[in-house]
């Protein structure tokens, strides 16, 4: 079986010569492989008739059509779910149990549109995008397997299903008001006062709901959640905008839940919050397949090693290695800056760092809840801001700023974006950013019109290729999914190798940083009223006074060397935390 998929977004036949039609075969031989829709104005591709040779695909000038051969074993019998003709298919689908099932995948692979299923928000088509979608039909499909039952109580409207939904940010378009009206609302299991607490939102109950940051909405969103009283609970990305401190007390109180399904790509903290993964793969954007349920540890390794044993499948060629950075030796370095210790008051807010060198060619993890004086510290090393007390010793230092929130206020395409800083075509560029950010395809689209991910991308293409000493990434990991974490991870390290600069970082996703970073520097305090900087602290000491602080301690995967929280109370978690070992050998 062939897929047919053209993005209806890139699509523009008013602005192209219809390159698909008049080169395409088939349609040269008096077929209708290709036929314009009345309605639309744009192309239809009949899968039937089309013999893949692949010339609508080089044609295009607008990128939008792909040609995909499925795998042997999928045929049209098994589509769960298809968006109509020429676009993405789901094949498969979770079966909810008790406990917590993660879903681990690409973007845009289907992870959400299961949620939406599940959730009773969307009747599945099984394929059949022209009929009228039913629960009958889909009962009868499911006949014998444990979604009948799901199935037939979805339509008999006998399922609760509460769903804390991907983009939080659109709640404050639906719902109007206070924080703690809001939340006393929905509060169908009389814990408010617990989850307030659970999940620090006494200082915000006053404020109104669009008068929130990414971070406090996401956490009134879980919170909304998790009151009410449901059958099912569906958890899209819940880690989004949250520093770790907050991560983890969300997945305590998702754990809280008896049946939960979530959709999260920071590995550490799915792998604490589940008890069964489905893996899904497929290609992006055409479709995507969902693997049979696996024990967290063995499914979150098959994932990172690309292979399904059960299934006997590859789904990836190159494994998801997060290597162990070896250790710098720093006596042959280039120092980059020394500071002494500082101190600097803004408004009410105190910080408080301890002085230390950096080298060139380092990458730097930065450790520690938000609004505790990270971007602040930097400001200083860059001379932004003076220091109360203290000292930067370096000549002037250029700056680099990637923030935390991404504004997508350009006008223009992401080529004009990225030419304005650098040239765009050197084959130096491409093989170092455009190709690894995966923004070929973007190079032509609005700045304006790119999703979550893609802006994402985009800000650190544009964050890493300005000329600087150092350069602040903050949270570059949002929004990406694991295997664009990972590719990033190695454009960083391979910019900061090259360019002799030092790079921060600041991120939640604890795989993340434990790969990209040579050492730790550790921020703690009370956001917003003061905050302490650790020096520059080896990895290991780093991350052990960091877990400590955060209560959490960790292990290492035998297997595959991965980090592994302890869930909290288990025998390894006491006794590392009577040792004093917070972090992993
Ligand atoms: P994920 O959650 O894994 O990122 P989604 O389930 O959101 O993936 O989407 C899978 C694919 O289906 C994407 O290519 C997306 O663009 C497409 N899609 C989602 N919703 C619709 C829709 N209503 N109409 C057409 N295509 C859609
Ligand atoms: Fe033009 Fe490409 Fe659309 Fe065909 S698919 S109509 S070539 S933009
Ligand atoms: Fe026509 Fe070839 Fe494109 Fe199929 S792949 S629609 S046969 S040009």
């Amino acid at each position: 079986m062939r897929l047919a998929i053209i993005d209806y977004e890139r699509c523009q036949p008013k602005k192209c010569s219809l390159e698909c039609l008049k080169y395409c075969p088939g349609v040269r031989m008096g077929e209708k492989t290709i036929e314009i829709n009345e309605d639309t104005g744009k192309p239809v591709i009949s899968e039937v008739l089309c013999s893949g040779c692949g010339i609508c695909v080089k044609r295009c000038p607008f990128k939008a059509i792909s040609i995909i051969g499925l795998p042997e074993e999928l045929d049209e019998s098994k589509i769960v779910h298809s968006y109509g003709q020429n676009r993405f298919k789901l094949f498969g689908l979770v079966v909810p149990r008790d406990g917590v099932v993660g879903i681990i995948g690409q973007n845009a692979i289907g992870k959400s549109t299961i949620l939406r299923i599940l959730a009773g928000e969307l009747i599945p088509n099984l394929g059949k995008h022209d009929e009228e979608p039913s629960y009958d039909k889909v009962i009868e499909k499911f006949k014998g397997t444990e979604l009948q039952s799901y199935f037939e109580m979805l339509k008999e409207r006998k399922v609760k299903a509460i769903h804390k939904v991907q983009y939080v940010d659109i709640l404050p378009k639906v719902v109007k008001g206070k924080v703690r009206d809001i939340l006393k609302r929905v509060d169908e299991r009389g814990k408010f006062e617990e989850v307030v607490k659970k999940l620090e939102l006494e200082n915000i109950l006053d404020r109104e709901l669009d008068k929130l940051s990414g971070g406090e909405l996401q956490r009134v969103a879980i919170a909304a959640a998790y009151l009410r009283e449901g059958d099912i609970y569906f958890f899209d990305e819940p880690t989004s905008w949250l520093d770790i401190r907050q991560r983890f007390n969300m997945a305590k109180l998702v754990r809280e839940l008896k049946k939960v399904v979530v959709v999260e790509h920071d590995l550490i903290v799915l792998d604490y919050l589940s008890d069964y993964v489905h893996i899904m793969y497929g290609v992006p954007g055409a479709y995507g397949i969902v693997s049979l349920p696996k024990s967290v540890r063995v499914g979150i390794n098959e994932y990172l090693y690309g292979e399904l044993k059960d299934e006997n499948i590859r789904f990836r060629k190159e494994p998801i290695v997060f290597e162990k950075r070896a250790i710098i030796d720093y006596k042959n370095r280039p120092i980059l800056l020394s500071y002494s210790d500082m101190k600097k008051s803004l408004g009410s807010f105190k910080l408080e760092v301890k002085g230390g060198t950096i080298y060139k060619g380092e990458v730097i993890g930065i450790l520690g809840p938000n609004g505790i004086g990270k971007t602040t510290f930097i400001k200083l090393l860059a001379k932004v801001i003076e220091p109360d007390e203290g000292e930067v010793f370096s000549e002037d230092i250029k700056v680099s700023y990637k923030p935390q929130y991404i504004t997508p206020d350009y006008d223009g395409t992401v080529e004009d974006l990225l030419s304005s800083i650098t040239n765009i075509h050197s084959s130096y560029y491409k093989s170092e950013i455009i190709n690894p950010l995966q923004l070929e395809k973007l190079l032509d689209r609005e700045v304006k019109e790119l999703s979550g991910g893609e802006l994402q991308r985009v800000a650190i293409a544009a964050c890493l290729s300005r000329d600087a000493d150092i350069y602040l990434l903050d949270e570059p990991s949002a929004f990406l999914d694991v295997e664009q974490r990972l590719a990033v991870s190695k454009v960083i390290r391979r910019i900061a190798d090259e360019k002799e600069a030092g790079i921060f970082v600041v991120d939640h996703d604890i795989l993340f940083q434990d790969y990209i970073s040579d050492r730790f520097i550790v921020f703690s305090g009370e956001p917003g009223i003061y905050g302490k900087g650790s020096e520059p602290l080896n990895k290991r000491e780093g991350a052990n006074r960091f877990l400590k602080e955060m209560q959490i301690t960790f292990r290492r995967d035998p297997e595959t060397g991965r980090p592994r929280a302890n869930k909290e109370g288990s025998q390894k978690d006491r006794e590392q935390k009577e040792k004093g070992e917070y972090y992993y050998e």
